[in-house]
């Protein structure tokens, strides 16, 4: 089979830059073996244009956000089912000081776009928020689970997508570009998360893996919107709500433990006290963080023909369809992506 890209994993970052390689008429395979701790399989998939304890605008919002909801539009188009999610975010207020920082945010021309409105006192019974808080939009979720899965079965279906281990010792580069496994191909991309940390192209690159925990339950509550303080609750389709998650960067193989489940119990108390009725579930993946935070696109300084689009951290879903347009124009223009992502910023490290 010949095709122009070649892909290794169909996590999130396989599955955006395909798509857009596809859309862009190109023609592609992708290589992946799902695993239920996948980053993407556990993630909450949240987008949310304001985080941090200090709420300050995510890092290029006004760059980001204005794609991701034609983008997983587009897919969910393709693939006939629902898995974007538009959804305020109500994040309380902690202090007055804080309340009356957002009052003054929210004349600002840089905030109007992304704040609903602001309450001074208490808005949400089920919600510890004293100060009253502030509504978020252009931000919501995306069913992940629901989105990989279908299309996968829509790559199946046009034979691009071969569900087996990857061995990269089987990958031949040659002078038009790359062969594996029957595949020729005038590129590979690695979008294998942090497996990309293993491989003999990539392993220099400074990854910094977090693991998270995540917890689906029920709760004697109605809410509309994801409410976000210190943890989320974002209310899903069936009732239950997803919660979490937490971040550790030391034991980040320890799987599902019960100090993890504990510490979002623990802060889900202080933003929602109400008794929760059930936990149905806790999950854990490893996040393919950065040092830097920022991602890593580029192009391998030696072997030309091989490429990376990873290290999307906590923030995939609002990163990827971006930066996916500036990984199109590297693989099919050969124009650099920006500087702050691009991987030539580590070339010292090689
Ligand atoms: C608890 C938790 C909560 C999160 N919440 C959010 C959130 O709310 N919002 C948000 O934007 N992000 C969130 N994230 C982060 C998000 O999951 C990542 O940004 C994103 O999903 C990473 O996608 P990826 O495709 O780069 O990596 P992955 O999802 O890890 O995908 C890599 C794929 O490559 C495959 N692969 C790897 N090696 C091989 C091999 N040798 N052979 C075959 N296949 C292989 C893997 O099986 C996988 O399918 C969360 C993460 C966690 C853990």
């Amino acid at each position: 089979m010949e095709v122009d890209f070649l892909l290794i994993g169909q996590g999130l970052a396989g599955t955006v830059l395909s798509h857009r390689l596809i859309s862009n008429g190109y023609r592609v395979h992708l290589v992946d073996l799902p695993q239920a701790t996948g980053s993407s399989r556990v993630a909450a998939g949240l987008y949310n244009p304001v985080t941090g304890r200090k709420m300050v605008k995510t890092w290029e919002a006004d760059t980001l956000f204005p794609e991701i909801e034609p983008f997983y539009k587009s897919l969910e188009k393709l693939l006939g089912i629902s898995c974007l999610y538009s959804l305020p975010i109500y994040r309380p207020f902690v202090t007055i000081e804080e309340q009356n920082e957002w009052m003054g945010n929210s004349s600002r021309p840089e905030f109007l776009t992304y704040i609903a409105s602001i309450a001074t006192k208490a808005k949400l019974d089920y919600v510890h928020d004293p100060h009253g808080g502030v509504e978020l939009r252009k931000s919501g979720y995306l069913d992940l689970v629901a989105l990989l899965d279908r299309y996968a079965d829509w790559l199946r279906g046009g034979h691009r997508l071969t569900n087996s281990h990857y061995d990269e010792k089987l990958l031949q580069l040659t002078a038009s570009g790359v062969i594996y496994g029957g595949i020729e191909a005038s590129a590979v991309i690695y979008t294998n998360g942090i497996a990309a940390k293993e491989s003999m192209y990539f392993s220099w690159l400074p990854f910094s893996p977090v693991k998270g925990e995540i917890l689906t339950l029920k709760m004697p509550i109605q809410s509309n919107k994801i409410i976000n303080r210190g943890v989320f609750l974002i209310p899903l389709p069936d009732g239950s709500y997803k919660v979490g998650s937490t971040y550790d960067n030391v034991d980040i193989f320890s799987g599902n433990t019960e100090k993890g489940r504990a510490e979002i119990l623990e802060k889900l108390g202080n933003l929602i006290p109400r008794p929760v009725e059930a936990i149905i579930g806790q999950q854990w993946g490893i996040r393919p963080a950065t040092k830097d935070r920022k991602p890593f696109l580029g192009r391998h300084p030696v072997h030309r023909q091989v490429f990376v689009f990873n290290g999307f951290g906590a923030k995939g879903v609002s990163l990827a369809p971006y930066f996916s347009i500036e990984m199109l124009n590297l693989v099919t223009l050969g124009k650099e992506p920006q500087k702050a992502v691009n991987i030539n910023r580590f070339f010292k490290y090689i």
